[in-house]
Order: C-alpha cells, then sequence, then structure tokens
C-alpha cells in the first residue's frame, strides 16, 4: 500500500493508529515481539476505542512494552471543539480540533436504519467549487488515516451509538487524499477493527477522472457519488474548475466504465442553483446525458454560502425539475434537509469559527451561538 505513515513532527514518532493490522505485524517482529501483540495493540486502537491515549491504558500490555511502543509511535487523537445538535432531528454536527490547531467538521444524522456519519477528508479543498464554502481560504493539508478514523470513533464515543453507514462528503475531496482515504477504508473495514461493509459507504468526488479508474480496480464495494452540478461543459465550467482538467464526456464514460467493471449503480449530486443550471433545458440535456446508465440523480437545493451569492430556486421550480428528470427515465430524489437549526453546511461552521479566530473562544457548546437556518448537504438516496 503506497503511503506514508505520518511522523509526528514534534519527535518524529510513528502514527501507529495508520498502519494495517498487517504492518503492525510486521512492527511487532522488528521490536522482537510476538504476533499476538499486534493483534491486542490493534483491538485496543480500533475496536475498545474508548477514546485511548497512551500504551499504558492497555491493560494486557507489560509496563515495559508500553514504554517501547510510546518511544517509537504516538496514538493519533483529537478533540471536539464544537458541538451542535438540532432540536428538530437530532442531527449532531462537530467541529474536530486535530493536534496541529487545525479543525474539520462531522455530522452525524440520525435514519430510520440507524445513524449515518458524513467526515472530513482534508484540512480545506483545492478544487475550488464555486459554490462551496470548504474551499474559500485554500486548501492545508490532507487527514491522515487515523485522523479519518478518529473522527468516527469521537462521534461514535460522543453519542454512544455504532455509526450504520458513513459518507465522505465533509471537508476536503477524497480523491485528491487518495492513498490514505484508501488506507482508512481498509482499517475500518478489517474485522479486527470496526467490520463496517464497504457497501455502506458512500465517496464523493467532483469528478478525478484518473482515480476514479484506480478506485474502480480495487473492487471496495462502496458508492461512488459525482459531484456533477451541470448538464454540459459550458455550464459546469462556470462554478467546478475541475471540468477545464475532465470534461463532462471523459467524466460520463469513467462512470459507465466504473459501473460496467463494479456492477455499482452510480449516484449524482447536482445542486439546483437559481438561474445557473435549474432551466427545463437542463433538466432534459442532464436527462439525455445520463440516458442508459443505472444510476440515481440527488438533487440539492443550494445551500447559499455568503461570500458567493448563489441563490436556490423556489419550491416549486425544484419539484418541476425533479419530476422532469423522472419523465424522462431518470431517477431523481430532493434531497432532505436535515439540521436545519444548526448551521450545517459542510465548511462552514469551520470557516465562522476561524474567521472570528475563535477556536480558544468557544468552549464545546450544544447551541450555535446564532442558528443560521442552514442545512446539511451530507445525505444518502
Ligand atoms: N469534494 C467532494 C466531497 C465534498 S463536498 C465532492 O466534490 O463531491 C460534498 C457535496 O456537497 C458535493 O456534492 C458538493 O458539490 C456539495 N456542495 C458543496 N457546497 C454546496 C452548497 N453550497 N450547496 C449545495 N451543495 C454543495
Amino acid at each position: 500500500m503506497g503511503t506514508e505513515i505520518r511522523t509526528d513532527t514534534n519527535n518524529s514518532k510513528l502514527d501507529i493508529k495508520s498502519m494495517t493490522l498487517q504492518e503492525l505485524k510486521t512492527e511487532m517482529a522488528a521490536m522482537e515481539e510476538k504476533p499476538f501483540r499486534a493483534a491486542q495493540i490493534y483491538h485496543w486502537l480500533h475496536q475498545k476505542n474508548h477514546g485511548i491515549r497512551s500504551f499504558s491504558q492497555m491493560t494486557d500490555i507489560s509496563g515495559a512494552l508500553a514504554e517501547k511502543l510510546d518511544q517509537r509511535y504516538y496514538i493519533n487523537a483529537l478533540s471536539i471543539q464544537r458541538k451542535l445538535v438540532s432540536k428538530i432531528d437530532g442531527t449532531v454536527k462537530y467541529l474536530f480540533g486535530l493536534t496541529d490547531g487545525n479543525c474539520v467538521e462531522a455530522v452525524v444524522m440520525r435514519y430510520k436504519y440507524g445513524n449515518s456519519l458524513c467526515i472530513s477528508t482534508q484540512v480545506g479543498c483545492k478544487m475550488g467549487c464555486k459554490f462551496c464554502a470548504s474551499t474559500l481560504a485554500g486548501w492545508v493539508r490532507n487527514l491522515t488515516p487515523s485522523e479519518m478514523l478518529d473522527e468516527i470513533y469521537a462521534a461514535q464515543e460522543d453519542t454512544g451509538e455504532k455509526i450504520a453507514s458513513l459518507v465522505l462528503m465533509g471537508i476536503g475531496e477524497p480523491l485528491d487524499n487518495y492513498d490514505n482515504v484508501i488506507r482508512f477504508l481498509t482499517i475500518l473495514s478489517s474485522p479486527e477493527g470496526q467490520n463496517l461493509s464497504l457497501r455502506h459507504v458512500s465517496l464523493s468526488t467532483c469528478g478525478l477522472v484518473d482515480r476514479i479508474y484506480d478506485l474502480m480496480k480495487l473492487k471496495l464495494g462502496l458508492t461512488l457519488s459525482i459531484s456533477l452540478h451541470a448538464p454540459n461543459d459550458e455550464i459546469r465550467r462556470q462554478t467546478m474548475p475541475v471540468s477545464l482538467r475532465y470534461d463532462i464526456d471523459t467524466l460520463l464514460k469513467a462512470c459507465r466504465d466504473y459501473f460496467a467493471y463494479t456492477g455499482r449503480r452510480i449516484s449524482f449530486e447536482y445542486a439546483l442553483i437559481a438561474g445557473v443550471n435549474d432551466s427545463p433545458e437542463c433538466a432534459r440535456e442532464l436527462a439525455n446525458r445520463l440516458k442508459g446508465m443505472p444510476c440515481h440523480v440527488n438533487l440539492i437545493p443550494v445551500n447559499p454560502v455568503k461570500e458567493r451569492g448563489y441563490r436556490r430556486g423556489s419550491k416549486q421550480n425544484i419539484l418541476h425539475f425533479q419530476q422532469m428528470l423522472q419523465h424522462l427515465g431518470i431517477n431523481a430524489t430532493v434531497r432532505r434537509e436535515l439540521g436545519s437549526d444548526i448551521n450545517a453546511a459542510c465548511g462552514q461552521l469551520r470557516r465562522e469559527t476561524e474567521q472570528a479566530n475563535c477556536a480558544a473562544a468557544f468552549p464545546t457548546s450544544n447551541q450555535p451561538s446564532k442558528p443560521e437556518g442552514r442545512v446539511h448537504l451530507c445525505s444518502e438516496q
């Protein structure tokens, strides 16, 4: 698996929570420890995960080994900087603090079948989509596998409930952090870890075609979500710089190939922006493009981001767009809005917090200081 096990820059220790069980076994062999130690440690890190912060908390390993481990490895942990709970539907939004002072967001959404968690994969984003808050201040760095795992572990620990499904739709572009995301998914789905079937995972991308092909070859069984947001290149180029690199025909060919190879139906995200991509002609063109492809279109009334000035159309307009797609044979639903009383659109909480320079000034709180009536964007069909 080609990726780095990031070291803690302060003391050059290795990130043990980002290691697969196999790698941990190799590490133990190099340290002349018995192989079963690897399973014990992995179990503490990925199954018990009661917020374990040090090797001395692992009660079934000796003090001498704990010390040895402590010299070579660190255990990643994140903190809950802010927590907002929706009074309407129980959606929980977290602002997590990372060890280097950066922040990312994650959201727990409650469905009949169980909790779904939306996590971030990068601090900031390079993709530059015009309607998205995550990209306004640019890209800072990739998240490590351990940081992505810790988003899950912290949310589970805080809610006291296991997650049933996962969406990679928070801050960042998962396929721009490909190696770490694959390593994260490998650890997450391992029977000795959380054992979460990747059939319960959706990965959302703005369309990095080369990486879609790489992902396809792994046949992980996850659902691929494509942020399409336009029926043609002309409109897509107005809002999504990635479309200058890969045109829509190339992207949709990759989607068809992905389905043919994996048998997994593609999900398309389409944020409806008034006057930009929501006309009846756009619906017709979109239906034409997707004709014959086993897929689902998720229509999202765009979330206005202060800095951008995009608006959503009327409810009627949105319904009409959906009905047109359906009528033309394309499966389409309008995304249910969750957490409408908490400030929940991806990237906005982090941005506001940073703008106010208030990581320190915001203690963990259950209430937003000022509800903004925004909604969370992630969901599953
Ligand atoms: N980078 C990935 C995943 C993160 S964004 C991607 O592009 O898919 C998660 C989803 O929210 C994407 O579909 C994105 O286009 C959409 N999105 C971002 N800002 C939005 C907004 N203001 N309104 C509606 N959808 C938005």
